[in-house]
């Protein structure tokens, strides 16, 4: 046996003798000890804090103020403000009221012992919101205040002594608008700010860094598993900077010396973007965005303002961070920005070519999608898209929706139609009934059409980049069995903002970490969204099956943002409605006439403006009073708008009401036949009611007289009890109630026995935190029926009969509901209608409105987008009972095999189901954020549907003639324009709704040449399965002269050629069950 020989003794300077006790650190002490060297308190003066600033120009001499007051709460534009004479002020005055504006002009020197310092800022707080602006008229810096964002670094050209003029646009409101205390509470006017700082600083740099440095690794010590060597590492180390520190009495060396122990730690590259250059795989994608809610705690006016201020900021960290990428949604800000900031608006699109700068989301606001129409939702991609495509010459390819109160379950077609396969938010992560299972997975629409979904793990779309929201991008990620990768998306948000310089320079140190040391997971920046989703669609490629969610992403919280500000949810059905008239008369008017230009200006106005009001915080009435008097007033505009447009189309089409010798006629623009009862013009001996009845377009009118054979009739039966009856119902109302809705060709009771319907009822409406939100689960315990107080009648027939009854609902509301049966025509539907108006005064209560009926399911339909949605009537398991409180549209149905009834809305959203009880919500009374929400009158128009047979189009079509009433029109020559005004119709299929006919938006003759023109002229129709079905049927166009048919996309991009029939004018069309499909008649 060969060998080394070894030593007979180790060599070691391990001493024999022990020099004295050591003790074993007491964990927990070590680790609250940390606090002292970076928050302030006691121990401030001889902390790292302490040593932040080597100095600074506090004297007025180095810093002059001037201020300008506009008045009014106006907010003048530079120029403006700049031209008014401004008197001298100084730090400690206060400004105000609330939503004031003040223009500072500054005259900055720097100090002489300043002038070779490294690094000077400016730093101005009076706990309110502004914007920096150079003397020259740039938007160059936004402020947050209450120490927030309050520094801006000053030009290194300004270190010579000499004087500098800049200026400061203070806005009287806070990130989260005016409110005191509770943020949510109602804004006061008479708030005011005081200006407490406006200095010039000198940074010590190393100080800044190594404060940064600490936090992080304090993080690591407080956040890694106790069990683990990674968090005692972190704790020595972080001892040890604090023992250099103390040991070099806090000198410029001890700090220096602090950041080489923090090395040990967090690696030698995190001062720069080299941090991430290296190919060790990173799970978390960082991308750094801003919410800025379009309106909110604060109006639009102030949102323009925002936008200016956080993106500026966000174009400086691009500059000085070259890893920094970030994404921001809604077309309507860019607008904005190019309308009122243009500079700042080509800085952004500099940054936009450059890839720094992504715009995202592909819609015009981050909408809600619980209640906009179908066309609605189409519309916000349409406009959004265009928007991007014209000013960045790219569109987005994911749905950006982080905040939105819940999601269609037809948003995945939508998208798909729309050029967007991915979908992100994490608003579900706020459900406080079910957690959602899932965190990247397919989700599949009513059609079966998905997107690719990812709902950051992080839970949070306002992240601050913190070392646990790294962290917990991996421990809550629901999908880890497909894919571990996840999205951080870090910034201030919800009132602008954006990622800070902080923030970066803390995920340079959480990457540091991960490369280092290990165990936090590796993040990455200098990607885009975009680039992340397209990873997990190389992977379902390459054969990953992600799990399914098919149907409504259900928000579990916020319900009651189906009803609160009533007035605000009918201008939008309204708005809706009107807009599909419009833009279908408008059409038939070009191709009539040549002559006649089609209102692409005005339509595009009015869509922009009802697409504004379904931001997630307008629609749903979850912002403050200011944001409602600004949306009445644009509602007030589009309203006056179109009814100009239609009064110009009618009369292309040869209607004219002014001559009175011309016909008598009822438009109907809803493309099937109708058959209903009108009110006549008021005139005392001629017939009040008449019969309209015929194809889609112009319908005949014929006055009825009391010969006519169907009428209805009414008799008190016995004392307060009304029969009301018509060829197909009889219907007793006792004290003011349903008591019995008898169908008499079916020979069936549609009423529950013993049961009440059109019974009014009220709740105690008060939910665990957010009141114009929120109705919580419990608000069913308190209620309270609402007796009526006095019924009369109020119509005796022969055509239409009523019963008006009054109801007290306190000393201040009451309801009076007036229940109408009209004559039934030949073997037509009809329905009981019924008239509410309610003065509502209420604090904190819920009102809605029953129909117990005789029908068991265990699902109700709803309808929802192209389409119906069907939940659970029963509370089987907490996903069931989540859903007390849902969304439908204009109508919901309870059916069972043969029978079914319908209730019916003009401008309702809250619906529930509750085994055979049917409820429908009418009005809310929060106190927060709008103290008067939906107080005073209002009008509401509902009925019910009974059907024998299943659910089918007559539900669908009876949804759409409640909202679109007949209109009464003269004409000189209906004749002649009857083949035009029924042209567009579909044939053969009666579950396809003609829901939208419209010119192609960049037809020559309709272009507004945002994008290039398209020669020649089109018709786009959109079609939809409504229930569920596969559908064949032919569209056709009548008269028209089309050369060409086109399926295409939403974006109306060049699609797959259709045959066209060789009779008759038209295509046939086969749809899968609920598919929603657009067809370009090119002509
Ligand atoms: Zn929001």
């Amino acid at each position: 046996m060969g060998g080394e020989t070894r030593p007979l003794m180790a060599s070691t300077k391990y001493p024999i003798h022990a020099a004295g006790p050591v003790g074993k650190q007491i964990t927990n002490i070590y680790k609250d000890r940390l606090h002292q060297f970076t928050n302030g308190g006691q121990y401030e003066s001889k902390s790292l804090k302490s040593k932040l600033y080597e100095g600074k120009g506090l004297s007025p001499e180095f810093v002059k103020l001037h201020v300008y007051s506009p008045p009014d709460l106006s907010r003048p534009t530079f120029k403006e403000a700049t031209s008014h004479e401004f008197k001298p002020t100084k730090v400690g005055e206060a400004f105000g009221p609330s939503w004031a504006t003040h223009w500072f002009r500054i005259h900055l020197t720097v100090p002489k012992e300043l002038c070779d310092k490294e690094h000077l800022e400016f730093h101005w707080d009076a706990n309110n919101e502004g914007l920096i602006w150079t003397e020259d008229g740039e938007p160059v810096h936004g402020l947050t205040g209450g120490g927030e964002r309050t520094e801006w670094i000053l030009p290194k050209a300004w270190k010579d002594g000499k004087e500098h003029v800049f200026y400061v646009e203070m806005a009287c409101n806070g990130m989260f608008g005016n409110a005191e205390g509770d943020t949510i509470q109602p804004p006061p006017k008479d708030r005011y700010y005081t200006l407490h700082k406006a200095e010039i600083v000198a940074v010590n740099l190393d100080a800044r860094a190594l404060s940064i440095d600490f936090w992080i690794i304090g993080d690591a010590a407080r956040e890694f598993p106790g069990d683990s060597w990674e968090s005692h590492d972190a704790l020595q180390v972080c001892n040890a900077i604090m023992d250099a520190f103390i040991a070099g009495e806090g000198s410029k060396e001890s700090i220096k010396e602090g950041r080489k122990i923090a090395q040990k730690y967090l690696g030698a590259h995190v001062d720069s973007a080299k941090v991430y250059d290296n190919d060790n795989p990173a799970l978390v994608s960082g991308i750094g965005h801003c919410h800025i809610d379009t309106c909110w705690l604060w109006p639009w006016a102030e949102t323009k303002r925002k936008v200016a201020r956080s993106w500026a900021n966000q174009c400086d960290l691009m500059d000085r961070y070259p890893e920094f990428r970030f994404c921001c949604s809604q077309a309507q800000q860019y607008k904005w920005l190019k309308e009122y900031y243009p500079s700042l608006f080509d800085r952004v699109k500099e940054k936009v070519k450059l890839g720094t700068f992504q715009p995202i989301g592909g819609s015009w606001v981050e909408h809600d999608t619980n209640m906009p129409s179908g066309e609605s939702l189409i519309r916000q991609f349409v406009y959004g898209q265009r928007f991007f495509e014209a000013h960045f010459g790219q569109r987005c390819t994911t749905f950006w929706l982080p905040d939105t109160f819940g999601y269609s379950a037809q948003l995945p077609q939508l998208c798909r139609l729309a050029g967007m396969s991915r979908f992100f938010t994490q608003k579900l992560s706020w459900n406080n009934i079910n957690k959602f299972p899932h965190t990247t997975f397919n989700w599949v629409a009513l059609d079966g059409s998905q997107v690719m979904c990812h709902m950051a793990p992080s839970e949070t779309y306002t992240a601050e980049a913190h070392f646990g929201d790294v962290k917990r991008s991996v421990t809550q990620h629901k999908s880890l069995d497909q894919d571990s990768t996840s999205l951080l998306v870090f910034g201030k948000g919800d009132g602008g903002g954006g990622p800070t310089w902080e923030h970066i320079e803390k995920l340079r140190r959480c990457r540091g970490i991960a490369d280092t040391v290990g165990l936090l997971p590796r993040v990455r920046l200098g990607d885009s969204v975009d680039d992340f989703f397209a990873k997990l669609e190389k992977k379902v490629e390459d054969g990953t099956k992600f799990v399914t969610w098919y149907g409504e992403l259900y928000f579990e919280l916020h319900r009651g943002t189906y009803t609160t500000q009533a007035n605000n949810k009918r201008n939008n059905r309204r708005a809706e409605f009107m807009l599909r008239d419009i833009e279908y008369l408008a059409t038939l008017a070009s191709l009539k006439s040549k002559g006649y230009k089609y209102p692409k200006k005005e339509i595009d106005f009015m869509w922009e403006g009802t697409l504004l009001c379904h931001f997630h915080d307008c629609l749903p009435g979850s912002s403050i009073e200011m944001c409602y008097d600004d949306s009445d007033e644009l509602y007030a505009e589009i309203f006056a708008t179109g009814e100009q447009v239609i009064k110009k189309a009618l009369k292309e089409l040869g209607f004219d009401d002014d001559v009175p010798k011309n016909s008598l006629v009822a438009l109907n623009t809803l493309p099937w036949a109708r058959t209903e009862v009108l009110q006549l013009p008021v005139k005392s001996s001629a017939p009040k009611y008449a019969l309209a009845q015929g194809d889609s377009g112009i319908l005949d009118v014929t006055p009825l007289t009391a010969a006519t054979e169907s009428t209805a009739s009414i008799k008190e039966v016995s004392k307060g009890v009304y029969e009301l009856s018509n060829a197909r119902f009889r219907v007793h109302v006792a004290d003011g109630v349903i008591t019995s809705l008898y169908d008499i060709p079916a020979k069936r009771e549609v009423i529950a026995p013993g049961g009440k319907a059109n019974q009014l009822v009220i709740f105690d409406d008060k939910p665990l935190y957010w009141q114009a939100w929120d109705v919580e689960v419990y608000h069913l315990e308190s209620r309270q029926e609402l007796p009526a107080s006095k019924t009369r009648i109020a119509e005796h027939g022969p055509h239409r009969v009523s019963v008006v009854t009054e109801t007290r609902i306190s000393d201040e509301s009451w309801a009076k509901t007036t229940i109408s049966l009209s004559a039934a025509v030949d073997a037509e539907q009809s329905a009981v209608e019924i008239e509410a108006e309610v003065e509502w005064r209420e604090s904190m209560k819920f009102l809605k409105v029953e129909f117990p009926v005789d029908v068991l399911n265990t699902e109700a339909s709803y309808e929802t987008q192209f389409g119906i949605v069907r939940r659970p009537t029963h509370y089987n398991t907490s996903w069931d009972m989540a859903k007390f409180e849902v969304c439908c549209h204009k109508w919901a149905d309870l059916s069972e095999a043969g029978y079914g009834v319908s209730i019916l809305n003009d401008s309702k959203y809250g619906f529930a189901t509750c085994g055979n009880l049917m409820r429908l919500s009418l009005l809310r009374a929060p106190k927060a954020p709008d103290a008067h929400a939906d107080m005073g009158r209002h009008h509401i128009r509902y009925s019910i549907l009974p059907h024998a047979g299943p659910l089918d189009h007559r539900t669908i079509r009876a949804g759409y003639s409640l909202n679109n009433p007949l209109r009464l029109h003269r004409h000189a020559d209906p004749a002649r324009i009857k083949s035009v005004l029924s042209g567009f119709r579909i044939e053969g299929a009666p579950a396809l709704v003609l829901d939208t006919v419209k010119r192609g938006d960049d037809d020559a003759d309709v272009s507004r040449g945002e994008l290039p023109a398209r020669e020649g002229r089109s018709v786009v129709c959109r079609v939809f399965d409504s229930l569920g079905g596969r559908s064949k049927g032919v569209l056709r166009w009548g008269d028209v002269e089309v050369k060409r048919v086109e399926k295409t996309n939403v974006l109306e991009d060049k699609g797959e050629e259709v045959g066209i029939l060789k009779e008759g004018g038209g295509v046939e069309i086969e749809l899968r069950p609920f598919e929603v499909a657009t067809f370009r008649l090119i002509l």
